[in-house]
């Protein structure tokens, strides 16, 4: 039976339910349709991983054929150019992903051609997890339990033998969709961290499983040390799935090659791509709203020069800035400098998590719509399970607390590298002595602080009094 294959966020062969259940079907046709609002450094990793998938595509004789237009118009027309009787694909999990799916389905339905989705992108359904009374869980913990008990790896699906459909099919070509930019080059830098597609993917897992997973636990909030797994680019596409995490975690504990604690401890946070994915899913509305409502009428402020400020690691706090040049020149940001980044824009700044999180799309090459939404409400106190507003991040001892030596902070400000340690993260109290020998002159080498720390944490404490 000629098939079609639909890629969406699984831009991968290995481990891939969809792609196995085509490949079984008959001569397959593969198929990606543009998407549309992804954010800009998202565009830079989908050309690369496009063309890596594209390449193993060749490898084994098939095209991957690019379209642009609406999935139902573009996949009505590429049924009839391949007389394809099945479409198969991996559910999105996102209001507008779960909309498309629908819409698709019930186009191929009135055309009385065949069509399977599978879960590729997560490891639990999530309409099949609620709590007792049958709702929705909204506190991570018991939902992480209660996923446990449910939880069990599906043995790896190799990478399946299949004939390809025709190669004639007519493709859009990848450099018409211009999908990375050229003056200025902003990603110039990206290619010395990243290596997307599925065999990155995988070099960086073996990478985290030999090397990284004994510091996990300990070191991952350590953002100058490279303990974490850096996949999260990886599975934002689909490179990777997370099945595959979950069934080399449980091999490596049964042969004693990972300890059962490690093993926890990094699929708890796997836990928290799920839970996040979760959430959207019973709680749409969160994409847009507070989850909490009470924060309908907080009082954010409006100053655009913070905002400004913020963004281009100018706060005059180093932690701060340190974060976001590492998320200009890199296209991320580690987790723990997220957070304190996120807190300082809504609690320092009083600048609605909407903002912020427009940024992060926009920057972020893991630009997740469920992993950044929610991580923004979470911080900003209005989230599922949030942590409480008023306990305010001070990012003086964050920094200490988190980069107590300053290496993370002097690697993305090398103008504070000669600072000692004593002043690296709060400059303005330098003496000018040290300040001049540093060769600083703040205001002009380095920003003074955009807000005093104690001023921004009393007005965002009354902010939050006027709707509790
Ligand atoms: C304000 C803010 C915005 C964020 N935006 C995004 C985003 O757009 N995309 C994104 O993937 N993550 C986001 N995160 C979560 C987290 O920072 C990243 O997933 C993590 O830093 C990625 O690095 P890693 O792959 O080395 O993580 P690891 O620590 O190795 O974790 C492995 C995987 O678990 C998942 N994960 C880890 N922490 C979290 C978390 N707190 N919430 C949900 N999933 C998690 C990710 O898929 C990650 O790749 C955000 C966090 C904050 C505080």
């Amino acid at each position: 039976m000629n098939t079609l294959h639909w890629f969406r966020e699984d831009l991968r062969l290995l481990d891939n339910p969809a792609v196995t259940f085509a490949a079984q079907s008959g001569p397959v046709t593969f198929v990606f349709i543009f998407p549309e609002g992804l954010g800009s450094a998202s565009y830079w990793w989908l050309h690369h991983s496009l063309v890596s998938l594209s390449s193993s595509l060749k490898e084994r004789g098939a095209q991957l054929v690019l379209r642009t237009g609406d999935p139902v118009s573009v996949l009505t027309d590429l049924v009839e150019e391949t007389d394809a009787q099945l479409v198969t694909w991996n559910r999105v999990y996102s209001t507008s992903g779960i909309d498309q799916g629908k819409r698709v389905k019930s186009l191929l339905e009135e055309k009385q051609v065949s069509n399977r989705s599978f879960n590729g992108q997560l490891l639990i359904e999530p309409t099949e997890v609620v709590n007792k009374q049958g709702t929705p869980f909204k506190v991570f913990t018991p939902f992480w339990r209660h996923c446990l008990t449910k939880l069990t790896p599906r043995p790896i699906q190799p990478i399946p033998e299949f004939v390809s459909g025709s190669n004639a099919i007519e493709s859009e070509d990848i450099k018409s969709w211009a999908l990375r930019p050229e003056s200025p080059n902003w990603a110039s830098r990206f290619d010395d961290h990243w290596n997307p597609g599925e065999t990155g993917a995988h070099i960086k897992w073996a990478d985290f499983l030999d090397r990284k997973i004994r510091f996990y636990e300990l070191g991952r909030d350590i953002p100058s040390e490279d303990n974490t797994s850096l996949l999260s680019p990886h599975l934002a596409f689909g490179e990777m799935g997370p099945n595959q995490l979950l069934f080399d975690i449980h091999q490596g504990i049964a042969e004693q090659s990972i300890d059962q604690s490690w093993g926890d401890k990094f699929l708890s946070e796997i836990g928290w791509r799920e839970f996040s994915r979760y959430l959207i899913v019973h709680f749409p509305s969160m994409l847009e709203d507070p989850f909490n409502s009470k924060f309908d009428c907080f009082p954010w402020g409006n100053n655009h020069e913070l905002l400004e400020a913020w963004q281009r690691g100018q706060t005059g706090y180093p932690v701060v800035d340190a974060g976001m040049r590492e998320l200009w020149n890199t296209g991320y940001m580690h987790n723990r400098v997220r957070m304190i980044a996120a807190s300082f824009l809504t609690k320092h700044c009083l600048l609605h998590w909407r903002l912020g999180a427009e940024w992060f799309w926009d920057t972020l090459l893991d630009a997740d719509v469920a992993n950044n939404t929610c991580s923004w409400q979470w911080v900003a106190g209005c989230g599922v399970d949030a942590s409480p507003y008023f306990r305010i991040f001070n990012p003086i001892l964050q920094g200490e607390k988190f980069d107590g030596d300053g290496v993370y902070v002097r690697k993305w400000l090398p103008e504070l590298s000669t600072l000692p340690n004593k002043y690296i993260h709060s400059p303005w109290t330098a003496p000018d002595q040290v300040l001049a020998s540093a060769g600083i002159t703040l205001g002009l080498d380095y920003p003074k602080p955009i807000v005093d720390h104690k001023d921004a944490r009393t007005l965002a404490l009354s902010a939050y009094q006027s709707i509790k």
